[in-house]
């Protein structure tokens, strides 16, 4: 049997992974976020001290480590708790260090290469699963049964994850933000593998102006209709 799986992809703070993680508990699917994957490489490599432009040791260091993305492990308001060799470093995921590397390390092919092969091995469980990332419809699951891509203008973007820092406490500067996820869209969408864009068969939702009630139960809609 191939893999139950729904695809969801798109741009940074598009709200894949609020919709993404709603949608699998509605379903009773997995919800499986492949972007903590890249962050954890990437977070592993500034904490060895290992130059993010050394595209052989970032490459091997992808191969060797050990990445878990299990159920969530402590009740924080995390989506996941995500194991490096072990160690937790679920939040050090979202720092702005990480945010400001994640695209060079996941343009590397070898990078890809390993996390890709670790993503397919999810999907085997048997059991149904939500993929979010920005390669699931075109490369990781190009069989995919359902294939979202979920877009926003940046400014829109920028706004959500502003708040979002805001509303956890942090300071946020909104400029900032922007010309952050500027600068990673245009890094995920120019490189040679895996770029980021819309499957052809892929449905494309624009959530500008949307709550995410209603894109959640838009998803919800279109997975019945696929699944039945
Ligand atoms: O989704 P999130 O913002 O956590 O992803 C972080 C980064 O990981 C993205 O900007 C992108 O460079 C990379 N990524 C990727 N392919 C995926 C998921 C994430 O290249 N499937």
């Amino acid at each position: 049997m191939p893999p139950l799986v729904i695809a969801i992809d798109g741009p940074a703070a598009s709200g894949k992974s609020t919709v993404g993680e709603a949608v699998a508990r509605e379903l009773n699917y997995l919800y499986f976020d492949t972007g903590a994957m890249y962050r954890a490489v990437t977070q592993a490599a500034l904490a060895r001290g290992i130059p993010i432009d050394d595209e052989a040791a970032v490459t091997a260091l992808a191969e060797q480590t050990h990445i878990d993305v299990i159920p969530p492990t402590v009740d924080d308001g995390r989506q996941y708790t995500v194991l490096v060799d072990d160690e937790d470093v679920t939040w050090q995921l979202r720092s702005p260090e990480v945010d400001a590397h994640v695209s060079r390390v996941s343009a590397y092919p070898g990078v890809r290469t390993a996390l890709t092969q670790q993503q397919r091995r999810v999907a085997q469980s048997g059991r149904g699963v939500v993929m979010v990332g920005r390669d699931i419809g075109t490369v990781v699951f190009p069989e995919a049964r359902l294939k979202i891509y979920l877009d926003a203008s940046p400014e829109e973007r920028a706004r959500r994850r502003y708040e979002e820092l805001r509303q956890r406490g942090r300071s946020a500067d909104y400029e900032q933000i922007l010309a952050a996820v500027r600068e990673r869209d245009a890094v995920d969408r120019s490189r040679a593998t895996a770029p980021l864009r819309a499957a052809p068969d892929a449905i494309v939702i624009d959530t500008d102006g949307k709550r995410v009630d209603e894109v959640v139960a838009e998803v919800i809609n279109l997975a019945r209709e696929r699944l039945a």
